[in-house]
């Protein structure tokens, strides 16, 4: 017995499982995507978030169900505004990086009461910034998964 308590243990592996090891493939459409090509990409891609990418797979924003949902009550013509118009748009994007652990991006979801995060990978463009690179999704599911298996306890 290593003496220190079990609730530690626990807490140590969780910050060492990262996000790059749970992520799923993220689901990404582009600005001028139509509000109706989005929610039919959403039910045939079985996600609750969508990412707009710009060309390179740039994040530009998020799209979510209920951003969707709310469109639709609002009498536009869901074949010809595009999502560009409503998500909700970079720079107040929440994201994850994949060498940070599941436990922290799991603390954004819940700190910010969202359902998906993208993961990202920074490049630096001309102008000496960062563009994101979506390269993956964080979901409460991947959280939730990953919570089923520790349970079961086989490491
Ligand atoms: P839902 O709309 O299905 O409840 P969310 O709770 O995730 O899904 O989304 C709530 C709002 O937050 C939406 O307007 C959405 O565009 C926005 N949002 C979703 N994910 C993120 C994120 N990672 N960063 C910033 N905003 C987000």
């Amino acid at each position: 017995y290593s003496g220190k308590k079990p609730g530690r243990v626990l807490a140590e592996k969780l910050h060492r499982i990262l996000v790059g090891d749970v992520k799923s493939v993220p689901v990404v459409v582009s600005e001028q995507c139509t509000i109706y090509d989005a929610v039919v990409t959403m039910f045939i891609e079985d996600v609750g978030t969508m990412f707009v990418v710009r060309e390179g797979g740039f994040l530009e924003g998020v799209i979510s169900r209920k951003d969707l949902l709310k469109t639709t009550l609002g009498g536009q013509d869901i074949h010809k505004l595009p999502v560009g118009v409503i998500m909700t748009r970079m720079p107040n994007i929440i994201y994850a990086e994949p060498d940070e652990s599941v436990w922290e991006a799991a603390r954004k979801l819940i700190m910010h009461e969202v359902d998906a995060l993208p993961v990202v990978r920074p490049v630096n463009n001309e102008n000496g910034a960062a563009d994101l690179e979506v390269i993956g999704r964080l979901s409460k599911t991947n959280v939730t998964r990953l919570f089923v298996e520790l349970g079961e306890g086989n490491d």
